[in-house]
This record gives C-alpha cells, structure tokens and sequence, in this order.
C-alpha cells in the first residue's frame, strides 16, 4: 500500500475523538503530538503500516477501582482511583499519581500519553503510566490521607511492581502521601522492593528528586537561552504555582540570577516586584508542605507585593515564563500578553499547561518554548536513577546525582534540537520532543511485531 493510501490527520484525530467520546485532555494531548508526527511520518512507510502512533494512542490497559475510607467523623466516603499503563515498550510503566478532585480517566490518559514520549527522550528504560483518585487531600488530617492512601494501595498493589510499573508523586501526593503508599505496598507484600519512587530519603528515596523536576525546567530554559548567546542573569521570571515543581524552579531560577516576581495557587497569584529570595521561598515551602496553607498569606509576610485573587500572572510582564501549576492553565490569550509584553522564552514544569491555541502562538511567534514533555523531564529522569540505586541496594551522592541531572537535560536539549530544526535556525522543540520521543518508543514496538 502506498503511503498516500494512509489516513490524513483529520480522519485519525477523527478515530480518536470517536474512540475516546468526551476526553477533552486525551484528545488535545493526542492532536498536539500527531501534528508533529504525521509531518515527520510522511516518507516513512513502515510505522504507518504497523499502526504505530494508533497503537501508542491506546492505552496497553486502563484499570479502574474504588476506593473506600473512613474520614475522622466515621463517614464513609467512597472515591474512584485509577492506573492507566499506558505503553512499556521501552521499560517498566512510570508515571506519577495525583490526587485531586478533577482527576478522571481523560486527565490520567493525557498524562500517561505524554509520559510516554517525556520518558523516552530521558534517554531511560521507562515506559508510560499515571495514576490517581478524584480525592480531595485539601483540608483533610493526617489519619484521614493514612486511610485514603493505605485503601487506594489495597487495591493499587495488584498492577505495580519493581519491574511492572513504578509510580511517583504529583499533584496532590507528595512525601508524605508516597510514605503511606510505600508503608501499605510493603505490609501486603511482604516486600521491600523499589515499586514506588519519591521516596523519604531514609526508606530508599534518592537526593535531589525533590528538586529535579523544578531545577530541570529552569536547566533547559538555561539551555534554549544560550542558543541565543543569553543566560537568566537580570532576567524577570514568572512562575505559576506554588507547588513542589513551582518553588524549586523558583530556587534554581533565582540561583541561576534571575528575578521570580511571581507565585500562585488555585485562588489567585502573588506579585512581588522586589523579586524572591532562598529565604522568601523557604517560607512557601513550609506553608505549603507543613502548614498546608494558601499563598495570599504571603502578602502578610512580606510587604510590598499584592495578592490578585481568582487571576494567574500572565500578564505580568516578564522576559520569561514557567507555568508550573496544572493543565491548560495558560490559554492562547495568555500567550498573545506574554509575547506582547516581552517574554522570550517559555519552559513549561507542568504538564500541557499551554493549551493548544497558545502552543500555535507560540510556535508562530517564534519563541523559544519548552513543551513539558521535555522541560518537566528532570524529575521522572531522577526517578529512573532512584529505581537504579534500588535496585542495587546503593544510594549515589549528591554531587553525583546533581551532575547526572545536568547532563540529563542537556542530553533531552540535544534530542529536541536534532528533530526541531525549522529553518532560519530556529528550534520548533515541541516538534522537536514529540518527534525525538516517538522515534524511540516506535522503533522498540517495531522490533517486537504486532504485539
Ligand atoms: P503540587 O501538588 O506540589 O502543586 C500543585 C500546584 O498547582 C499548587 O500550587 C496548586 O494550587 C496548583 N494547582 C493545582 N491545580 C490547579 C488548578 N486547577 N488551577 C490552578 N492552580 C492549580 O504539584 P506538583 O508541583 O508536583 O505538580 C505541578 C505540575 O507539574 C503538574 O502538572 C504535574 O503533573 C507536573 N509535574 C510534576 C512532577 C513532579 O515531580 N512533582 C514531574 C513532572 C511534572 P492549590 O494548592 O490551590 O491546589
């Protein structure tokens, strides 16, 4: 069959929309990845006659549970939890669990899709996956997140393993939450393996995997600067977020010379002109991870900045922008003020928060744009190196680890720049990422058949 013979983008994002009815984020995740991939396929028979990029848009299994706990009034509550695994070609299932109440099986089969191709240019062995549960740890106490967490293992430990399928942390579950998790896996299993990642550093976690996801988004914004012979030195950044990925960017940002001038959370963001400082970002933390409170409590703190409730800080202006918070949390109107009022680069922590309307203004404009996929890679890269150290019974030191990081998202840099190149010597990185990403998991599926 010829290649012509082949469906056109719009009839295969029409078999996705058919096939997926009413999954907004698994079908934009989809469109922007096959946008790029139809172009790169055009010549290239073979992955279109094994169905490739069909194949890597259907998950390998989606497994769907109830979660039921006592909250502290002895109410029952009953909750959904879900794992999508969504492709091992390249290794074991990895990808985060979140917790929070607009999770639901479009938003984890988005995450498990781009997990898949943002694992793949890591450069690791680690297939796809995502996990989590419409609870709500907001305001709950401690013994009640014990209870959700040792339910939802209850049920999680059948599809995980070392070898099988790794999670890790995201929105919602963080140290404390992995703990419970890792506490339940292993008083049912009898086992002390490395089935979860982002673990407390005394029970198997690895240094810097805190920091990794954070500190990798402002190293590959680093590196798309120096592309244009600049650096972060002077620059004015906002972040989105206040979050494990937003307050360590915001860290790295400032180590590396720039201003952060802005933090969020659901509720609104804060603007503080003078600019962050270790010890203003130390104080987030500790109200974020330890008294679980909201960031309008840092205009009491620190006088001189403002709170602007219900809004997020694209409108600020800045000379770049790390949206660090959730999904499509930056529209294409946000693009359109940012580049408006100067911004210059983009490196996006979190997942897809660009929707797609603004992924094409900034791809028209010809900024310099990270898609997460590819800046947000530091932390599941650390995890991979969490899972290594498990499994050799080791644990590597800092110093070590900070290097591997480096050279990591430098490695990720030079994956998207062989793939993106567009002309006039500009590097479109979401083409370059998807393409990079793609390339790798295709040609394992390649070698093993139709499987
Ligand atoms: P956290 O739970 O630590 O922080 C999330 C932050 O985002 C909070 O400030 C939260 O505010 C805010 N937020 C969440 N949902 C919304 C919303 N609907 N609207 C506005 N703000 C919101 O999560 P992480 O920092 O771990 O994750 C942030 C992003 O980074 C996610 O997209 C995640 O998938 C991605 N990511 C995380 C990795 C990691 O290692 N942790 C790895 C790679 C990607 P509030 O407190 O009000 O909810």
């Amino acid at each position: 069959m010829a290649v012509t013979d082949h469906v056109d983008l719009p009839t295969f994002m029409e078999g996705v929309k058919k096939r997926n009815p009413g999954q907004t984020e698994f079908i934009q995740a989809v469109q922007e990845v096959a946008e790029d991939i139809f172009d790169f396929l055009a010549d290239k028979e073979r992955y279109h006659r094994e169905q490739i990029l069909r194949r890597i848009a259907e998950p390998d299994r989606v497994v769907s549970f109830r979660v039921c706990w006592e909250d502290d009034n002895n109410n029952v509550r009953v909750q959904r939890g879900w794992r999508v695994q969504n492709n091992n070609a390249i290794g074991p299932y990895k990808g985060g669990i979140r917790f929070h109440p607009s999770v639901n099986e479009s938003v984890l089969k988005f995450l498990a899709f781009e997990q898949t191709f943002k694992n793949a240019l890591t450069g690791l062995p680690m297939g796809g996956g995502k996990g989590g549960s419409n609870f709500n740890p907001k305001g709950k106490s401690d013994h009640e997140v014990m209870r959700f967490c040792q339910s939802f293992m209850t049920e999680l430990y059948r599809h995980v393993g070392a070898d099988v399928d790794v999670p890790a942390g995201d929105i919602g579950v963080g140290g404390r939450e992995i703990g419970y998790m890792f506490g339940q896996y292993k008083r049912i299993t009898n086992q002390f393996t490395g089935v979860l990642t982002g673990k407390g550093l005394e029970y198997g976690g690895s240094l810097i995997r805190t920091e990794a996801t954070g500190y990798g988004a402002v190293y590959f914004l680093a590196n798309m600067l120096k592309t244009r012979d600049q650096d972060l030195v002077g620059k004015t950044a906002v972040i989105s977020g206040s979050g494990n990925v937003a307050t360590h960017a915001a860290e790295k940002a400032t180590m590396l010379g720039a201003k952060v001038v802005t933090l969020s959370d659901s509720s609104g963001f804060i603007h503080d002109p003078e600019g962050m400082t270790q010890e203003k970002i130390n104080w987030v933390k500790t109200l974020k991870n330890v008294r679980r409170g909201r960031i309008s409590e840092y205009v009491d703190q620190f006088p001189g900045s403002s709170f602007h409730a219900g809004k997020t800080p694209w409108g600020v202006p800045c000379d770049v922008a790390l949206p660090c918070a959730t999904q499509n949390e930056l529209l294409g109107e946000d693009a359109r003020e940012l580049i408006k009022n100067g911004c210059i680069a983009v490196s996006e922590g979190a997942n897809m928060p660009t929707d797609l309307d603004g992924v094409h203004v900034f791809k028209a404009a010809k900024i310099l744009f990270a898609p997460g996929k590819a800046a947000n890679a530091g932390g599941v890269a650390v995890s991979g190196l969490e899972m290594s150290q498990n499994s050799a019974r080791i644990s590597w030191k800092e110093e070590q680890l900070q290097q591997l990081l480096v050279d990591i998202m430098d490695g990720i840099h030079a994956r998207c720049v062989e793939y993106g190149q567009v002309g006039g010597g500009h590097c479109d990185y979401v083409r370059g990422a998807n393409i990079a990403g793609f390339k790798k998991v295709a040609d394992a599926m390649l070698a093993y058949g139709v499987v």
